[in-house]
Formats: C-alpha cells, sequence, structure tokens
C-alpha cells in the first residue's frame, strides 16, 4: 500500500495553537515535523492518524541551538543539517557531528528534525543514544504547562514514548562542562542507511580522572540501551585502553541485539563492544583536549 488513509490537515500558527488543535483532535492527531519517519509509515498504513497538526510554521519559536544557563538547548524543529553544520554544538558536543555525518543523506538532513527523530523512538534511530549518552533532557509542553524528563526515562519501548497525545516535544537540554568529550561510531551496510550497531559515548574528565560518564547503543536492543554497567564502571576511573576495552566488553554482554537481515546476534554483541571501545577512545581524547 503506497497511499496513505485519508487524514485531515492542518497548519499551526503558534505552539499554543498546535497543543489546542492535538488536545480537540485526541489521540488519533498527531504532530508532523520533517515527515521522513510519519509520512513513510503512513503510506505503509504501519500509521493512520486521523488528523495531522503541522508546526513547520514554528520556526522562529522552535528551530534554534543556543547556549543557556549552563546548557546547550536545542530547539524541536532543529533540522540534521543544521545539527551537523552547529559550530557551537560541535565545539562542546562533537558526538552530534558524528553522527550526523552519517545520517540519511542530504534530502533527509534538510527536513528531519530532532523533535521528530526523538519522539519516532526508532530502535535503530542515532540521536536518541547521542542524547541518552550525554544525559539530556527534553522539554514537553502540554495544555496543563510544561514537565522535562530526562533521556533515560523518555522511551517506553520500541517507538513509544512518554509524549502524551496533546504534548509536543519543544526542546532538547544537554548540560556543558569543561572537560567533556563525546563521540559516536556506527556501523552501516551502505553509507547514510540506520545502523546495524552503533554506539554514542560521553565523559567529563577532571584531574585525569573521569567524572562522568555515559554510553548508549542504537540497534542493539528493541531500544536505545544506556550501558549503565559500564558507566558505574568509567566513573571515578582513570581513562585507559584496558579500561574502555572492560567497558566493551560490558555492552557486549549488556546489550539485546535481535538477529534480522542486519546479521545474527553474536556478530551485533561483538559490534557493541567494538563500537562502545572506540567511541570512548575517541571520547576520551577529545575530552583531555578540552581539559588541557
Ligand atoms: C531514507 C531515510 C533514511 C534515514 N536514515 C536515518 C539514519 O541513518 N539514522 C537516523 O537516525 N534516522 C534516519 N532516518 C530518519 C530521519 O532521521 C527522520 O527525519 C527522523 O527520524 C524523524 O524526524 P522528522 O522531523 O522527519 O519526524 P516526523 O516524521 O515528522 O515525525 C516522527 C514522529 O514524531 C512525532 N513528532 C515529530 N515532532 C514532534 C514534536 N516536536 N513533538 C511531539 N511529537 C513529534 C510525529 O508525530 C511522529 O510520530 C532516515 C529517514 C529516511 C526517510
Amino acid at each position: 500500500m503506497q497511499t496513505p488513509a485519508p487524514f485531515e490537515y492542518e497548519r499551526a500558527t503558534s505552539l499554543a495553537g498546535a497543543i489546542a488543535a492535538l488536545k480537540a483532535a485526541g489521540a488519533e492527531a498527531r504532530v508532523i515535523a520533517g515527515g521522513h519517519s510519519l509520512l513513510p509509515m503512513m503510506k505503509l498504513r504501519l500509521a493512520s492518524p486521523e488528523r495531522l497538526i503541522d508546526i513547520n510554521d514554528l520556526e522562529s519559536d522552535l528551530a534554534y541551538i543556543r547556549e543557556q544557563q549552563g546548557e546547550i538547548r536545542i530547539g524541536a524543529l532543529t533540522r540534521h543539517a543544521e545539527l551537523l553544520d552547529s559550530e557551537l554544538l560541535a565545539e562542546h558536543f562533537p558526538v552530534f557531528r558524528d553522527a550526523e555525518e552519517v545520517i540519511a543523506d542530504p534530502v533527509v538532513r534538510n527536513r528531519g528534525t530532532i523533535g521528530g527523530s526523538l519522539c519516532q523512538a526508532d530502535p535503530g534511530e542515532d540521536l536518541s543514544a547521542v542524547c541518552a549518552a550525554l544525559k539530556a533532557h527534553v522539554v514537553l509542553q502540554g495544555p496543563s504547562g510544561e514537565r522535562i524528563v530526562a533521556m533515560r526515562e523518555f522511551q517506553l519501548g520500541p517507538y513509544v514514548t512518554v509524549v502524551a497525545p496533546d504534548e509536543i516535544l519543544t526542546e532538547v537540554r544537554i548540560r556543558t562542562s569543561p572537560g567533556a568529550g563525546s563521540a559516536y561510531e556506527k556501523v552501516e551496510r551502505r553509507a547514510g542507511d540506520f545502523a546495524i550497531g552503533a554506539a554514542a559515548a560521553a565523559l567529563e574528565i577532571e584531574g585525569g580522572t573521569i567524572a562522568a560518564a555515559g554510553v548508549a547503543l542504537s540497534a542493539l536492543a528493541p531500544t536505545t540501551i544506556e550501558i549503565t554497567r559500564a558507566e558505574e564502571l568509567l566513573r571515578g576511573a582513570r581513562p585507559s585502553e584496558e579500561l574502555f576495552e572492560q567497558a566493551g566488553g560490558i555492552a557486549s554482554e549488556d546489550c539485546a541485539p535481535m538477529a534480522d537481515g542486519r546479521g545474527p546476534v553474536d556478530y551485533k554483541r561483538h559490534l557493541a563492544g567494538v563500537l562502545t571501545k572506540r567511541a570512548l577512545r575517541r571520547a576520551a581524547a577529545r575530552a583531555l583536549q578540552t581539559e588541557a
């Protein structure tokens, strides 16, 4: 089936208006941002919303990358291409540029948004792992106000998040820190494809010791998965090849991949270990550079 089921379409002119429209329409309405996940799903009839609320005219409110109150704040309508090009983001969190360089192609990157990527919650999607490793928080706005949710609590299952039918994800917030370094490693079948497996790592190094660590994997479990045992191992330790090898071993054990057309479970577990180690190695080198 290559055509979507019939639906109504509304173009929001304000954030409040978009939220009101969602509330009025009930559970059968969906926000549309870049449309690069939702439209293919509608064409395949995997999603059949009765009403689409288009938020693309809200760029002045929802498309930005800025530094504020010790955080980098990214508006939900910020496109992949803007995340790729942002020098501010590359300076604080180079993991974004690493990931964006291997997400899809320019056509998708010019339209797809960070908000749509996170809300889609595809287990193989890249930015969820990036934001999980960075311990990001997201801002959700609904009829009764605003709430802030940690990435750790954001996904409820494959393609399911805590975002209520009448809520809109408006912003992603990531705390900045002087000795921070981060990196992304992905293996895909061809350039721009979804990952066979990918690892995001974020470290904060203070006085030669790891003060904070984030490790998250994409496509290696039914959801984005944070490797908390590896994070615990890393915290308080001094960066070394042996340490990163051990953390990779934990990632390999703690991931939960499924066999599919992209590869068998053993291969994916192997990838989890190797990619985690490589991402940690590069994150540490970058952290030590910023610390110096
Ligand atoms: C050919 C192709 C290749 C791709 N390759 C990759 C890849 O390698 N890696 C990767 O990570 N992704 C990939 N993608 C997915 C791409 O990144 C999508 O753009 C992204 O996943 C969704 O963003 P969007 O803005 O298009 O969301 P949409 O399709 O507009 O929306 C997706 C979902 O999120 C909801 N939503 C959107 N914005 C909000 C919001 N602000 N608040 C609440 N709900 C919201 C929608 O209702 C919908 O349920 C690919 C897509 C295509 C078509």
